[in-house]
């Protein structure tokens, strides 16, 4: 049974009529507790010096005491701070140790996370984006710490995931394979020279695509998933915005498209531990749909 995480708390993140708001996890909740059956993981928030191994200390702090401070966006970056997001941030990072522990105790082998804010662009220094903390990041080192010592990233969010390649640039431990819209935001990272650095070189791998990609092109990209990188847990940066009627991107995958994608992701897995986290995705019928076709392919695991 797919394990399921969501808690009310991802709605306390208030963004007002942003396209990043509670509505999408709250529409994705009510789609899959009418829809699917699941094992429902719990919820909860771990120490907040967790997330020191993957942001500067002095961010994480800053973040803490912003609000306080009258900080209400992080940069120019789009990326709101309400009373309440520390504490939501802190959670969606820090609640993925217990799917890595039922991971550990054979409860599950598979889980869909449906959180925010999400992560992929929140880099070691700062977050940008609408993302805070870097989920998936946080999630890979719980994992290391389980013993699934090799981590898989794959990302197919239409946008870079700049902080998670910035994390794990010279690390040999964690592969990042990332497709996304060469012309769209964060602009400046995600290309295929960037391969990773030092113990990292060989560690990276951007497949940047053109505006107006279709399904045919898109799911080639995935034939160049690594084939000797042997790793015990693959998570996935699940972003569905790469969708053909959002607004944010110019990308055409279609419903069959995504299908056959987390089919692809499936298949790649094999029988390690597979997670989704929602990353981006803000048309809400589009998000939602899509989200039921993962869950239903995975369900099928
Ligand atoms: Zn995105």
């Amino acid at each position: 049974m797919v394990g399921y995480l969501y808690d009310p708390i991802f709605t306390l993140h208030e963004t007002g009529n942003h396209i990043e708001n509670k509505n999408r996890v709250m529409f994705i909740n009510d789609m899959i507790r009418s829809d699917f059956s699941y094992y429902p993981i719990e919820v909860s928030s771990y120490d907040k010096r967790d997330l020191y191994r993957i942001h500067d200390d002095s961010y994480v702090d800053w973040v803490e005491e912003g609000y306080e401070n009258g900080v209400r966006m992080i940069l120019n970056s789009d990326t709101i701070l309400s009373p309440k997001s520390y504490e939501v941030a802190l959670t969606a990072a820090t609640c993925t140790k217990n799917v890595i522990d039922l991971f550990k105790r054979k409860e599950i082998n598979t889980a869909f996370l449906n959180l925010r804010p999400p992560g992929h662009h929140a880099e070691r220094m700062m977050g940008q984006g609408f993302c805070i903390f870097n989920n998936v990041a946080m999630m890979a080192k719980y994992a290391q710490d389980a013993g699934y010592k090799k981590v898989m990233i794959i990302d197919f969010d239409v946008h870079h995931g700049n902080g998670t390649q910035d994390i794990f640039y010279k690390d040999d431990t964690v592969f990042y394979f990332s497709t996304h819209e060469r012309n769209n935001y964060p602009y400046f990272t995600g290309s295929e020279e960037e391969r990773g650095e030092g113990r990292g070189l060989g560690f990276n791998l951007n497949k940047p695509y053109e505006d107006n990609i279709e399904d045919e092109e898109f799911l080639a990209l995935y034939e160049d998933l690594p084939k000797d990188f042997d790793f015990d847990i693959v998570l996935v940066s699940a972003g569905y915005d790469l969708m053909k009627d959002e607004a944010i991107s110019s990308a055409n995958i279609t419903f069959a498209g995504l299908e056959r994608l987390v089919r692809k992701i499936v298949d790649f897995s094999k029988d390690k531990p597979l997670a989704f986290l929602l990353e981006g995705g803000y048309n809400l019928d589009s998000l939602v749909k899509s989200a039921e076709i993962t869950f239903g392919v995975l369900s099928e695991r």
